[in-house]
This record gives structure tokens, C-alpha cells and sequence, in this order.
């Protein structure tokens, strides 16, 4: 088959779905690759360097989308680029299709099949593809970046001819894959790394990671933050007093505050609120990675920085993995690599579009000529 990579459309976004690595990856599946003339060029990947690895350079969208049978990309088609689909395309990419609906309407109307990233079942099997743990990795470990960048002191303490410096102090707040990645960055730092989540089963994680989880005076029973599956479900409102009461008294103390909490298919919880951000020392630093679902930070404004009166920065921006596109883009072709690996079981370059499979089948959002979003439970775990 002869696979495709655009040039991402969306105002911004470096990230390029496929790599020269990736594609001599594809090669070796029997398939044929292209790319659009300096898709590649802000992740750091040159035309010359995609044509060394045996990938066809086309010069314009027009002409890779009417090339490829299937085209990967990173963000979800605009509709100018869903309009280009035909029956007999299939379509990878993250898709969000809960919250895209027309989009997919769109693609289905055009009879392609539409492979979303984001719904790949997050199943053992299927953690080679799972492009949103690899995306929140990046943005976790590039959060602390942004806040180091943004704080004016050294994160690690020392003692120097010139005087004494303490260590900062970093609070992380929800321990899912970006807030775990967070936690690691912040300590190899050498900053005092405190962390929580209404999941308690990460404690014992966060504690081995050599950061230092913040229990609430609650009692454990109650603790109704436990999973669904996994994810966090939404607090009650005890359990929430009992947090904010416990930030509040956190956050006079506290010099660097990394948000990451959320809960599927709901906005994110406001969990700093402004008397916090107020009760924080000038030259503090709020990190929010929650900011796209509209911010764990009361006063997060997405895709901006922000200086408060009381002297607090506030980075919102939601563009973290983007701000990193030669290892985002890195992870993520390998995660469309592999996916492809599976729908290419013979290695003959012949797509099976195995709707058998638990993971072709969870992530697969619309398939000859129908939808098939939301997908049923995957049968293994
Ligand atoms: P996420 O991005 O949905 O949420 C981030 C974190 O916020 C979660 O840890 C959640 O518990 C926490 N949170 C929610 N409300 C909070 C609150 N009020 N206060 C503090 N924290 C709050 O999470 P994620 O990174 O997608 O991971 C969620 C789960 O999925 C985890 O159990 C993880 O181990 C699991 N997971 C499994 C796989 C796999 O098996 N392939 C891959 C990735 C993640």
C-alpha cells in the first residue's frame, strides 16, 4: 500500500507522523511510502533525509492526498483534508471522537476507514501504539522544563561560595502518565517533589520515584476519587474540601505547582483555586497541563502565560508535545508504525483491517461506509 504523510495544517503544530526511521519501518511491512515536500522540517527532518530512506517527496497536499492509500498524521483532518478522502482510504490519526462529531460524519460520508490514536484500547498489548501515554510523557517531562524556564532559582539546593540556596519545592497534582513523567523529571532535578492523587494506588509509586505523596486527613474508605476502570471518577464533595483544605495550607510553601488532573469525558477539576494562587510566593510557578479541558488552575488561560498581580506565573499553553516535535514525532510514528504492523499481519504490504481484533477494532472510529464509534469493551485485558 502506499502510505502518506501530510504536512500538519493546524496553525502551530511541528509534529510529523512519520519519520525516515518510521518509514524504513514501513518498507520492511512491504508497503511504499511518501511525504509532502517540508513536512518534517520543524520536527528536524529534512526532505533529503526521508528521500535517503527511500521515501517519495510529493510537492503538495494535493497530490500526497490523492497518492496514498492510507495517510497518517498527527491531528485530526481539517475538512478541507477530510473532503479529500475517498472509499478506499484509511485515514490514521488522533481523531477525539467524542467530541467530533460532524468531522466524523464527514469521513464516514466519504466511505474511508478512520483509524483514531486516541481510541486505542489502553490494553497491554496495545501499549506500543498508545500515542496518548507517549504524547503525556512529553508534555509531563516538558511541564517541568517550562517551569524551570520560567522560575528564577535552581530547582536543586546548594551551598556555594556566594551563599546558600534551598531547594525548590514542587507540588504535582494528579500522577497519570504526564504527572508521572513530571514527578521523575522533577526529582532528577533535585527539587523537594510532593505529589497527589485522589487514586491512591499511586502512592507507592510516587513514594519510589523519590517524591513524597501528600495524604489527605480523610478517611480512607471514603475516598470515592477511586477508579473506573483505571481512571479517576469525579470526587465527592467532602473529598474535595478535604483536598483544597489541604492545598490551601500547601500552597504559602510551595514554589512550582504542576497541574495534570483529569477525568474522561468531563472538564478538568479546579483544583487551585485564586485564594491559593494569591497565598503563593512572587516568582512562583504554575504549570497547567490541564489547560485545553479548561485548566486545573482557576485562573489558567489556555494556550497563554500569564503574570499575576502577586507576582505568580501562569503557563497554560496546551501545545507541550508540539513544543517538542523531534521526540513527539519520534514516539509518535513508531506508535503509527506498529499500528500498521498489526494491520499488515503478512508483511506483504496487504492491509487486514481485522475488525476481529480488540485493538484494530477499538481504535477503528468508521469503517465501509458506517460508524463505528463508541467501540464495545475490548475482551482481554
Ligand atoms: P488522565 O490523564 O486521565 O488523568 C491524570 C491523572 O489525574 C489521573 O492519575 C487521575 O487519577 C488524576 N486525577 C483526577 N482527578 C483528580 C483530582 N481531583 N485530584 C488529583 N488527581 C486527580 O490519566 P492517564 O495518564 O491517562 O492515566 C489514567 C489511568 O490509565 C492510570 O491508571 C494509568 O495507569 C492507566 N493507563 C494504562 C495504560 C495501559 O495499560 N496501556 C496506559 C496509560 C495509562
Amino acid at each position: 500500500m502506499k502510505i502518506g504523510t501530510p504536512k500538519e495544517v493546524f496553525e502551530g503544530e511541528a509534529r510529523v507522523a512519520m519519520t525516515p526511521d518510521s518509514a524504513l519501518q514501513l518498507q520492511k511491512l512491504g508497503h511504499e511510502c511518501f511525504i509532502e515536500t517540508g513536512a518534517g522540517v520543524r520536527a528536524g527532518f529534512l526532505d533529503s533525509a526521508y528521500e535517503e530512506a527511500g521515501v517519495t517527496v510529493l510537492d503538495s497536499a494535493a497530490a500526497l492526498w490523492e497518492t496514498a492509500d492510507i495517510i497518517a498524521k498527527v491531528r485530526p483532518p481539517s475538512d478541507e483534508e477530510a473532503g479529500r478522502l475517498t472509499a478506499d482510504k484509511t485515514l490514521i490519526s488522533f481523531f477525539y471522537p467524542g467530541s467530533n462529531e460532524a468531522l466524523m460524519e464527514l469521513c464516514k460520508s466519504k466511505g474511508a476507514s478512520v483509524i483514531a490514536m486516541d481510541m486505542v484500547p489502553r490494553i497491554s498489548r496495545a501499549q506500543k501504539m498508545d500515542a496518548l501515554s507517549s504524547m503525556a510523557n512529553i508534555a509531563g517531562y516538558r511541564a517541568v522544563i517550562e517551569a524551570g524556564n520560567n522560575f528564577g532559582r535552581f530547582f536543586t539546593g546548594q551551598v556555594t561560595a556566594a551563599g546558600k540556596v534551598p531547594p525548590a519545592k514542587v507540588l504535582i497534582v494528579g500522577a497519570g502518565v504526564a504527572g508521572l513523567a513530571a514527578i521523575g523529571t522533577s526529582t532528577s532535578l533535585g527539587a523537594i517533589t510532593y505529589a497527589f492523587d485522589v487514586r491512591p494506588e499511586v502512592a507507592e509509586q510516587i513514594e519510589s520515584m523519590g517524591a513524597e505523596f501528600v495524604y489527605l486527613d480523610f478517611e480512607e474508605a471514603a475516598q470515592d476519587g477511586a477508579a473506573t476502570g483505571g481512571y479517576a471518577a469525579p470526587s465527592s464533595p467532602e473529598f474535595r474540601e478535604a483536598q483544597l483544605k489541604k492545598f490551601r495550607e500547601l500552597a504559602p510553601d510551595i514554589d512550582i505547582v504542576i497541574t495534570t488532573a483529569l477525568i474522561p469525558n468531563r472538564p478538568a477539576p479546579v483544583l487551585w483555586t485564586r485564594d491559593m494562587v494569591e497565598m503563593m510566593k512572587p516568582g512562583s510557578v504554575i504549570v497547567d497541563l490541564a489547560a485545553e479541558r479548561g485548566g486545573n488552575c482557576e485562573l489558567t488561560r489556555p494556550d497563554e502565560k500569564l503574570v499575576t498581580d502577586n507576582g505568580v506565573t501562569i503557563v497554560g499553553y496546551t501545545d507541550f508535545p508540539s513544543r517538542m516535535a523531534t521526540q513527539s514525532s519520534a514516539l509518535y510514528a513508531t506508535n503509527v508504525r506498529h499500528m500498521l504492523t498489526d494491520l499488515t499481519p503478512e508483511k506483504d504490504g496487504v492491509i487486514n483491517h481485522n475488525m476481529e481484533d480488540d485493538v484494530i477494532r477499538g481504535a477503528t472510529i468508521a469503517h465501509a461506509g458506517e460508524i463505528t464509534f463508541p467501540p464495545p469493551p475490548p475482551k482481554v485485558q
